[in-house]
């Protein structure tokens, strides 16, 4: 019964830090490094306790579960945890004395923290079930190295062997269900924090379609009375005036457009379009933006592809795309749009020669208000997506750092 006893006493000690860390951690402490510390902190008491605590299995036989705070700790903080959580666990078990388990812990330690520390970038960079595999295997490694090492030092006997093979035993499935766990409780803080966005959204949509209307009316007599005055015998600096003008308020109205399209439902108008016509729409749209940005767009695109979408909708997020490509190529240069099929979608590629994108960019295209431009909104990207997405359709962005960028939009096709 005592044993049982300790062992859930163990898994108590690793049980708290996740508790505290995702309970008052998270939300309340905004610096990722704080985090950090915090987080390690918090491992590092588990480690001490779990080794001051541990399973005791007759006389000499001790078991415990160290190996998972120090796993967890280095694999969801990095190298710098790593290293601390090792030395902790180096120093505590100095202070019970140099013997046969020392220098094991101290081995056992040199041969898998590189191991781990070397799968810790792979494993902040995947997905759930990776992870989970990651860590579990992880975890086996090092639970062997300590078993084999035990063997070397003490012998091959099944006197000595017999704690160990449990623990590794037990090691490994705590670890896959405390990996499980945190990662079950971080798909809910992020979900949570995606409906704070959404509902931020939300509201800033419907506040803009409520103005919107009433600034677009004063925006469209001033622009009208503005196309007026500009007539041939004014002098070229007042042209030009106009003309900025102009554009200045072209370009308000795109913003209120961009706005206005975030708090739109997701049910809409969908209609059988041929994509053909509908990019060829969207070439001749853009076309006088092109001009004065010496850009060339050459097409190639299928005939009589059919998709089932909103139209307006479908080139407010191709245009969208179409101009970031334009303003991305600041000394002209030419856009590729490219349509092709396979059995299930349809592929629309749109190419520029522009500065690219490095991959951290990449990951942040389609934030709101995420722009490196002077002048942009940061809202073009966000809503393509939120209108690609409603067609049941995929972006891809293959991107080069001053090579240019390729978007790829996948439609599912219908017959
Ligand atoms: P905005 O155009 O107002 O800046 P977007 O949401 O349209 O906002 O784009 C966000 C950012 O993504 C841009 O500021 C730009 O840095 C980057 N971006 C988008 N498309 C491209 C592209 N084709 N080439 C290079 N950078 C791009
Ligand atoms: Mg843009």
């Amino acid at each position: 019964m005592s044993i049982i006893k300790d062992f859930l006493l163990q898994l108590t000690f690793m049980l708290i830090p996740i508790f505290i860390y995702y309970t008052f951690i998270t939300e309340r402490v905004k610096n990722n490094k704080n985090r950090k510390v915090t987080m390690t902190i918090l491992w590092g008491i588990s480690i001490i306790a779990c080794m001051s605590f541990p399973v005791l299995f007759g006389q000499n036989a001790r078991l415990e579960l160290r190996i998972i705070p120090l796993l967890l700790g280095t694999l969801y903080g990095g190298f710098l945890p790593g290293i601390f959580l090792s030395a902790l666990i180096i120093f505590y078990r100095l202070s019970l004395g140099i013997d046969i388990g020392f220098y094991n812990t101290v081995l056992v330690l040199l041969l898998s923290l590189p191991v781990i520390v070397h799968f810790q970038k792979s494993f902040a960079s995947s997905k759930k079930d990776r992870r989970v595999k990651i860590a579990v295997g992880l975890s086996f490694y090092y639970c062997l190295i300590g078993l084999t090492l035990l063997g070397i030092l003490r012998g091959f006997s099944k006197e000595y062997l017999t704690v160990p093979i449990i623990h590794l035993f037990f090691a490994v499935l705590v670890t896959w269900c405390f990996t499980m766990l945190i990662e079950a409780i971080r798909e809910i803080h992020q979900l949570r924090l995606e409906m704070q966005n959404s509902e931020k959204l939300r509201a800033i949509g419907e506040l803009t379609s409520v103005f919107a209307h009433e600034i677009r009316n004063p925006m469209q007599a001033t622009r009208g009375f503005l196309q007026l005055l500009n007539e041939p015998d004014l002098s070229d600096k007042k042209k030009e005036y106009i003309q900025i003008s102009l554009e200045e308020l072209d370009r308000a109205n795109e913003i209120i457009n961009d706005f206005l399209s975030l708090g739109k439902p997701s049910i809409e108008d969908k209609k059988r379009i041929n994509i053909g016509y509908q990019i060829q729409r969207v070439v001749n749209i853009i076309h006088s933006y092109t001009l004065n940005r010496n850009v060339e767009i050459e097409t190639d695109i299928l005939e009589n592809c059919w998709i089932y979408v909103n139209p307006q909708r479908l080139n407010q997020s191709l245009i969208n795309i179409l101009k970031n490509a334009i303003e991305s190529m600041p000394n002209g240069g030419t856009v590729w749009i490219k349509c092709t099929t396979d059995d299930r979608y349809i592929k629309i590629s749109i190419k520029d020669q522009g500065i690219g994108m490095t991959k951290k960019q990449i990951e942040r295209l389609g934030s709101p208000y995420y722009s490196l431009k002077e002048s942009g909104t940061g809202l073009g990207m966000m809503v393509s997506f939120q209108i690609i997405r409603s067609f049941k359709g995929k972006i891809q962005v293959n991107s080069e750092k001053d090579v240019g960028t390729e978007f790829i939009i996948l439609l599912p096709q219908i017959s």
